[in-house]
């Protein structure tokens, strides 16, 4: 292949980068500078060049999608198929080592990778098998002591309790949860990286083979790697000096799982011949985006210090948009992807990324109404995941006592000691006698058919759910979903859980909350009652309109799951106070600068326009929080955004106005506020959310709590202010 093409379309930097001799190097440089494009060049450089075989070297990347990517852009560049190279993630080489050297590593031939729920059913049953209450120790905080303990490669025997008996019941969990995943070849996804490691350290012929083999060694997103992946790969370049690794400390957004920022420094430190290239000029955002956006990092504290320059146009101001509130806040958002689409613009070109799973919902809905399709990555939709799930079942059997499906599910979550056994004679006895197992268990009660254990657990169960359907019969379907979240057990069982997916399943069931209050029986359901109505449209939702492969489609995802990625059009939403950054990190200044990394992260992604929203009332467990729009945005620089306004774009911001004093202004000289909580004669009580026209032809859109949104003519609408 012709070695020029390799440097064309490189800056000169870029260009030392790819074309360095062989040494260890670290690139560090900011969002958008080319990092990963001279990682692919460097690989191409190094074959073309060096004379390096494919089979010498391995590169690992962050996520599998970038891996392929990664893959195919090569075999492009190379003309040629690049099977033999090594090219994943940190995972899926450790996996391929083991599988390689499964004797030396102390596994059966045909180990099982156990992926986190499987891990987590299992650490249930070691603890019940201890005889220990699961309130005290609930499997998912166990599951994050273990997995959290592997990431620093450390076993039982290596934990230090100081003689304190939760921490030494906690390591005796771990040593029986380890002893049978070795007994039955399961290993867990931190398993992997440790196993990997273990096997290099204690087997120096087979690292010593590795170390020959690769003799190139590349690592994209460095700053995200934890202490194990580092230990790992200090092992395999010890001996020779070919590691580029490139990444950018502003960008480091997974401390909480166990990621070290600092690896960049033991980098330097334990490479000492290495060379540091930095990268300045972004390519990828236009002027206003990458101002904004070094603007905001600008504020953290102890940063290696890169400056970003562009040579793109400065392009359109950053969008700042409040919405009254989630809703209006999505069909804004919906708004300009539509505008988008009809000037010519491919959906999937355009990106809508969140801080919280939770926030897909209302964005969903208003997706699903304008018919968009839309694709989520690296999550469910939101009818789709676990919790939610959990919650709908208890709601279905309480409106329906014959759903066996959802009988099965929630029987036993939260766990009340209902064995598999027992369940398979309800499920025998309903069989037999054409009964739901519903209707079977309440016989089986009555003729005492079960064992006292069983039967007792079984008429706890009986009586919970009669009990939660005597209790909502009256009330507004909210009330229901609130009353069976908080009174089944499900709340307190997710609550109980630790770490950040415990955390999101929590926001899930209260998002759950706000999506009933929010529901509007259609028309044509409306002999239903809400409840059937809202659990049709539930189902309905889950089923469908998840966009096919190829179809064209609005990508969603969280601003974690974005890393890396770039979009034309990027929306940001829910940038406010409280929200992101969120409430939590208030109180710990290392989370809050890992929150404005995250923004950073987030506002990086957008090439040509980036819109940041906030709602400025929210729904949160059926309660209206309001927020004032997120620091973040009061970072930005006042000359790089313009606030959008309904109907009417004032390109001069008042800068004050996201400051957290002002309240909302004044539309009229009515005397209503948009955002006022007003009450009407019918409809009730409501948040004003829209107006148009002025003096006798005004009107005002109201969204009232029961009713939904509404037009009114102000001048009829005889609205009382609250
Ligand atoms: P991130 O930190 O977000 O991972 P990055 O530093 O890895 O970003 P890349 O994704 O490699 O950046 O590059 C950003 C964009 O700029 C890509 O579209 C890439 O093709 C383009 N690009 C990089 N270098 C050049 C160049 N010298 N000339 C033209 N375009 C370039
Ligand atoms: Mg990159």
């Amino acid at each position: 292949m012709d070695v020029s093409q390799l440097l064309d379309g490189l800056n000169d930097k870029q260009r030392d980068a790819v074309a360095a001799p062989a040494q260890d190097c670290l690139v560090l440089a900011g969002a958008g500078s080319g990092k990963t494009r001279v990682l692919i060049h460097r690989i191409s450089w190094l074959m073309a060049v060096e004379n390096i075989a494919p089979f010498s070297i391995l590169a690992v990347t962050f996520t599998n999608k970038a891996a392929r990517e990664m893959r195919g852009r090569l075999e492009h560049l190379q003309g040629r198929s690049l099977h033999s190279m090594w090219i994943g993630t940190f995972h899926g080489l450790a996996h391929r080592l083991l599988r390689a050297h499964y004797s030396e590593a102390n596994l059966p031939e045909q180990f099982t990778i156990l992926d986190s729920d499987d891990q987590h059913r299992l650490i249930r049953r070691i603890i019940k098998s201890m005889n220990l209450d699961e309130k005290h120790w609930p499997a998912k905080s166990i599951q994050w002591y273990i997995n959290g303990n592997k990431d620093e490669g450390l076993r039982p025997n290596d934990i230090e309790t100081h003689g304190d008996a939760n921490q030494q019941k906690m390591r005796e969990i771990y040593h029986a949860y380890q002893q049978t995943c070795d007994r039955s070849g399961l290993v867990d996804f931190a398993e992997l990286l440790l196993r990997a490691y273990e096997l290099w350290r204690d087997n120096p012929r087979v690292l010593k083979h590795y170390q020959d083999r690769f003799r190139a060694v590349l690592v994209d997103e460095f700053q995200d790697t934890n202490n194990i992946q580092y230990a790992w790969l200090k092992l395999l370049s010890a001996d020779h000096n070919n590691m580029m690794i490139v990444g950018d400390d502003d960008q480091s957004i997974y401390g909480w799982r166990g990621a070290n920022v600092e690896n960049i420094s033991h980098f330097l430190k334990d490479f000492p011949g290495s060379k540091t290239i930095r990268l300045e000029q972004n390519y990828r955002s236009t002027g206003n985006i990458l101002k904004s956006a070094n603007a905001v990092i600008d504020n953290n504290q102890g940063r290696l210090g890169k400056e970003l320059w562009t040579q793109d146009a400065e392009g359109e101001k950053i969008g700042i948009y409040a919405g009254f509130n989630e809703l209006d806040e999505a069909r804004f958002i919906v708004g300009r992807i539509k505008e988008w689409l009809d000037g010519g613009n491919a959906l999937s070109d355009c990106a809508i990324l969140y801080r919280n799973n939770a926030q897909s919902r209302v964005l969903e809905e208003a997706l699903l109404h304008e018919a968009l399709p839309y694709r989520i990555y690296g999550g469910l939709r939101f009818f789709e995941r676990q919790e939610i799930k959990d919650a709908l079942s208890y709601l279905r059997l309480i409106n329906h006592h014959q759903d066996d499906a959802a009988f099965e599910r929630i029987v036993n979550t939260p766990t009340r000691g209902m064995g598999d056994k027992t369940l398979q004679n309800i499920r025998e006895f309903a069989r037999d006698h054409e009964l739901s197992m519903w209707a079977a268990s309440v016989l089986m009660l009555k003729e005492k058919r079960l064992s006292g254990r069983a039967g007792n657990a079984l008429q706890a169960f009986v009586d919970l759910v009669q009990q939660l359907s005597a209790d909502i019969a009256e009330n507004a379907l909210e009330q229901q979903a609130d009353h069976v979240i908080k009174h089944s057990g499900l709340l307190a069982m997710y609550q109980a859980e630790k770490g950040e997916k415990a955390k999101a399943r929590v926001e899930n069931l209260e998002e759950l909350v706000t999506a009933c209050k929010q529901f509007e029986v259609p028309e044509e359901a409306d002999d239903m009652t809400p409840l059937s109505a809202f659990l049709a449209h539930a189902s309905l939702e889950s089923g469908e309109n998840q966009a096919d492969a190829h179809q064209d489609a609005v990508q969603m995802m969280t601003i974690h799951t974005a890393k890396g990625l770039e979009y034309p059009l990027v929306f940001m939403g829910g940038v406010e106070e409280g929200m992101f950054p969120s409430a939590m990190s208030n109180d710990e200044p290392g989370r809050l600068e890992e929150e404005r990394r995250l923004c950073y992260v987030g506002m990086t992604r957008a090439m040509q326009k980036l819109y940041m929203t906030y709602a400025e009332c929210r729904r949160v467990y059926g309660q209206d929080k309001f927020h004032t729009a997120s620091r973040f945005i009061r970072e930005i620089p006042a000359e790089c955004m313009e606030e959008i306004r309904l109907r009417q774009t004032v390109s001069q911001p008042v800068h004050n106005r996201f400051s957290p004093t002002t309240s909302h202004e004044a539309f009229n000289e009515s005397g209503f506020n948009l955002g006022m909580r007003v009450e009407h004669a019918k409809f009730g009580e409501g948040t004003v959310l829209n107006y148009e026209g002025s003096g006798e032809s005004a009107r005002v859109q109201v969204q009232f709590d029961d009713f939904g949104a509404k037009w009114l003519v102000l001048a009829y609408a005889k609205l009382q202010p609250l």
